[in-house]
This record gives structure tokens, sequence and C-alpha cells, in this order.
């Protein structure tokens, strides 16, 4: 805790992060004060400890869990001042489930008190924001992820993981890319030849637990399509696909048109429905598949051939019967084509 909070000065009234904030009675205020002091005042604090044991034992959880809520508006606070300006366009809704908390807590929201013994409110999943319930549809969508308090890197939601380790685009991504582009992208099948199975797990493994630092080199894994399957594998895990379950309709309207020039137009409307992150991350892909498919006398992969690789694991529908599925994957590889091919007019 920084030194200088209001309840530090000894003897005076408590003052809460809030004035209207609804904490404990204000008789309490001299002991608060006194449990929180250090030297001549910690001696004053034994005294009175000799005296009211029971009203300190009391009131000493609180102090631990007022110092902890204000530290976390504190924290929040730095973190949005210290965010780089492209954070703010990342806009993320908080993943609130309601929680019991363990003594007395407030809203980060309203800063009132949270009363009652269980379910006294709601925590963000992903940042640890506790607000009541009744605040939580107030709360605006800055939800800024602990990485900590993620899941792993494979199976995390795109944005929350972009914002979480506060870049622009997921590190497996761009990791990934900037490999296989440094290796030449004239390997024959890049992208379709599958890389040994327990090798891809291990890289999947190794972003898992180390993040940036994870070892993708070639001194590492040799062979590249390794990575291609790695970050293949990314995409198809990710919870929401790159092609969000919301933003899917659209492509498939686009995919319909027939007049080439109408199409191509429909399809960068339906770009604008992405999420920022799942935009930027799709124009990466897309540029690096692109730089790809001109190699192909080289690697043999033409846009088509990529599309058919890319397509399913990129978009799909949210309710999946075989018909849909059928039907959409003609869908799908198309788009994914016309993506590639016009990536320089789309994004
Ligand atoms: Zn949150
Ligand atoms: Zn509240």
């Amino acid at each position: 805790m920084p030194s200088a909070q209001p309840w530090e000065a000894a003897g005076k009234p408590v003052q809460r992060p809030v004035s209207e904030c609804a904490g404990p009675p204000a008789s309490t205020a001299p002991q608060l004060a006194g449990a929180q002091g250090g030297g001549g005042r910690g001696a004053a604090l034994t005294a009175r400890r000799v005296q009211r044991p029971a009203s300190l034992s009391l009131w000493q959880p609180l102090k631990i869990f007022a110092c902890s809520q204000l530290g976390s508006l504190v924290r929040r606070a730095a973190l949005l001042r210290d965010a780089p300006d492209h954070l703010h366009k990342y806009e993320k809704s908080h993943n609130f489930k309601v929680h019991t908390f363990r003594g007395p807590h407030w809203c980060e929201y309203c800063a009132n008190f949270m009363w009652g013994l269980i379910a006294q409110g709601v925590k963000c999943s992903d940042c640890g924001l506790n607000v009541h319930k009744q605040c939580c549809r107030l709360v605006p969508t800055d939800c800024q992820p602990d990485p900590r308090r993620l899941p792993k890197v494979f199976g995390c939601d795109l944005t929350a993981l972009v914002k979480a380790h506060r870049g622009r685009l997921p590190m497996v991504v761009e990791m990934c890319i900037g490999e296989i582009e440094a290796r030449g992208l004239k390997s024959e099948g890049l992208y379709r030849v599958s890389g040994v199975s327990d090798l891809v797990e291990e890289v999947r493994t190794a972003f898992d637990k180390e993040g940036e630092k994870a070892d993708i080199s070639a001194k590492a894994y040799e062979d590249v399509n390794v990575i291609t399957g790695a970050l293949k594998l990314y995409f198809r895990e990710l919870p929401t696909p790159l092609v969000t379950y919301q933003a899917y309709p659209h492509f498939v309207e686009a995919a319909k048109v027939s007049d080439p020039a109408e199409r191509l137009e429909q399809l960068r409307r339906a770009l604008q429905t992405l999420p920022p992150a799942h935009y930027d991350t799709l124009h990466c892909l897309m540029a690096h598949l692109h730089r790809v498919s001109q190699q192909e006398k080289h690697n043999l992969m033409s846009s088509e051939n990529l599309s058919i690789v890319f397509g399913p694991t990129l978009m799909r529908p949210h309710e999946q019967d075989v018909l849909a599925t059928l039907n959409g994957m003609r869908h799908q590889r198309l788009l994914v084509e016309l993506l590639i091919r016009h990536v320089q007019e789309l994004f």
C-alpha cells in the first residue's frame, strides 16, 4: 500500500474511498487508524488491544480487505492511465460471475458496501473487478484482463488474450507468422502438410506455459510444418472463431452475391462487423497468406488451396447441422479465397 492512505492519519476519523460508501460504523475509526500505523502508534495499538481485544480482532480483517479494495482501485486507475492508445480501441466486456466475498467488500463501481453473507455481488473472472449485481450492467466495457486469471494461451478468448498481454495481436499469431516468413515461405505444401502432432502439441504447451518466451526457432523445431500446424491449431481452438458467430451471417450473405464487385463491397461491410482485435488479426493473417500464395511456384499453395485449409478453421456457423455445414464449407472457401486475393482492397 502507498503510505498516503487517508486512514493512516492516526486519530482522525476514517475516510473511505467515496463519501457515501456504507462501511463500518464511524466509532471503529480510531482502531482502524491505529492498526494501520507503525512505531509509536504501534505501541498505542498494543495498549488498545489489551483493553478491547474483541473489537480489534473483529476489525483487523476489515482493514486488510479495505486495503486490498483500495489497492485494486489504484491499480485499475494506473492501468487505464498507462495503457497505450490502441488498447482503448479493443473494448472488452467483463466476464461477471456471482461471487461470495469473504469479509467486507465495497463495490468498485458505486463504492458502496456489499451487504449480505453470501453472493453479495459479482466478480469478473478475467480482471477481478468486484461490483454489485445491479451495478454490473452499468460498468463500462473496459475489462483489462489479468494474465494470471485467464485460461492458457490456446483456447483463450482472442480479445482477452491480446488485452492481457498488452499487444495488438495474439502472440501466437505474431510469432508463428514471423518465424514462418523468416524461413522463406517456399516449403512445398506449406499449411497443407501436417507437422508431427506430438511436436505441434509441444509448441502449444510452450505457448501455454511461457507465452512470448516460447522458443519456436528452427533450432527447436526444424520442420516448418510444426509451426504452421501450431498456428492452425490456435485458430481452431478459439472459443469464438476469428470470424465471430455474430459476424458470420454477414460473410455468408456476401458470399451469395454473384456480381464480383458488389460481392467485394458486401465483404468489406461484413469485415466491419468484426470486433477490432479479430479484424486486425484476420488482416495480418490474410496479408501473410497472400505472401504465401505469391510463392505458389515453389510451395504449390495458391489462394484456392489455402482457402481449403483455412476455410473451416476461421469461420463456422453457431448452430451446426449437416446441411448448413456442407453449404457453409462452400461459402467459407470462397470467402477465404477472396480475402487472400483482395487483402489490399478489403482491409
Ligand atoms: Zn473484467
Ligand atoms: Zn455498486
